[in-house]
């Protein structure tokens, strides 16, 4: 599968996994908290909604989404 509109940098999450309402973006995707709306946008679903993370999920998400490139040479 390929999404030519892929945003570099931009986690896909998968729908299946996802509430209606965290996939309208107006939950939480980590831990489905509705309100107060969540206020980081982490990435989208395939197709183009944005998806959001409550300030205390957003860096976990971010960090499990970004694979990890540390280089040991310096
Ligand atoms: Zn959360």
């Amino acid at each position: 599968m390929t999404f030519h509109d892929e945003t570099p940098g931009e986690v896909l999450f998968d729908p299946d996994g996802l509430t209606a309402a965290q996939r309208a973006g107006r939950a939480c995707v980590v831990c489905g908290k509705r309100w107060p709306a969540p206020p980081v946008r982490v990435g989208r679903i395939p197709g183009g909604e944005a998806v959001y993370a409550c300030a205390d999920d957003a860096p976990a998400v971010e960090q499990a989404a970004r694979p990890v490139t540390r280089s040991a040479a310096t």
